[in-house]
């Protein structure tokens, strides 16, 4: 098994030539303004006749006070509609053991930040990176997944702004989009996990799609009733949960 420090080396080394190839590719030093977005996860890049607009998942932010990073999947504060996508990367650190993808707020030093959005860049489909310092000196990174043209930039404000309304406040996790699950799962003891289309944490979910999955029983009784009725709806009785509470439980049914 490879060890963090060097996989995470070679990433760096690698992410650089791709990064510099995106700023040079746009241009984006030659802007002289941008601003960016929590509800509809846009950052704009302006300058006199020019506008560029990108589509980003937040990865996470480095303190240079208190010289620690916290991932985006662990910032209960953040409104994002796609920061769950970073626990990707979480997953990969489970697999081979490396903790700092796998801790949600650890002490580090000033090169953490880059180090971790390479190997993000390196797990999750994306473009480019950008690193913004705020007025806190607070360095927050992002993955640029998409280019956005201009003139579809107004209908993808409105589609991830009601997104990210929708999202839910769950007690353990904060800020999280929703899904639906029957009243029998849980993360105590293994019912079984059907789903209504095959999900994985993070992915793009359509503004009328919703994560929902029910057990073995729900199930059998779903296709001996050929589908869902009034009746069989009264068993399930399903409920609300958050996107996180969602796929703990269907790890837990999966193990
Ligand atoms: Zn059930
Ligand atoms: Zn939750």
């Amino acid at each position: 098994m490879e060890q963090y420090s060097d996989f995470a080396i070679k990433t760096c080394n690698e992410f650089k030539k791709v990064q510099e190839k995106f700023v040079e590719t746009y241009d984006l030093n030659s802007y002289t303004e941008y601003f960016y977005d929590e509800e509809t996860s846009l950052i704009t890049f302006k300058k006199p006749q020019a506008e560029l607009n990108f589509e980003y998942i937040p990865i996470g932010s480095y303190s240079n006070s208190t010289r620690t990073w916290l991932w985006s999947w662990n910032n209960k504060e953040l409104v994002h509609n796609n920061k769950l996508k970073t626990l990707l990367v979480k997953k990969f650190g489970e697999k081979y053991k490396y903790s700092e993808l796998t801790e949600g707020y650890f002490d580090a030093d000033e090169f953490i930040g880059w180090e971790l959005t390479s190997i993000t860049f390196d797990l999750i489909e994306a473009i480019g990176s950008y690193r913004i310092v705020n007025e806190h000196n607070l360095e927050i990174y992002f993955l640029i997944t998409d280019k956005i043209e201009n003139n579809f930039v107004e209908e993808l404000k409105k589609i991830n702004k009601s997104k990210t309304e929708k999202l839910i406040e769950c007690e353990k996790h904060g800020k999280s989009r929703n899904a639906f699950i029957c009243q029998h799962l849980n993360e105590k003891e293994k019912t079984g996990f059907e789903e209504s289309f095959e999900s994985e944490i993070g992915m793009y979910l359509e503004e009328d799609e919703d994560l929902s999955a029910w057990c073995n029983k729900c199930e059998e009784r779903r296709n001996k009733d050929d589908g869902w009725n009034d009746e069989n709806m009264q068993i399930a009785k399903i409920k609300l949960v958050c996107e996180n509470c969602y796929f703990g439980i269907k790890e837990f049914n999966k193990k």
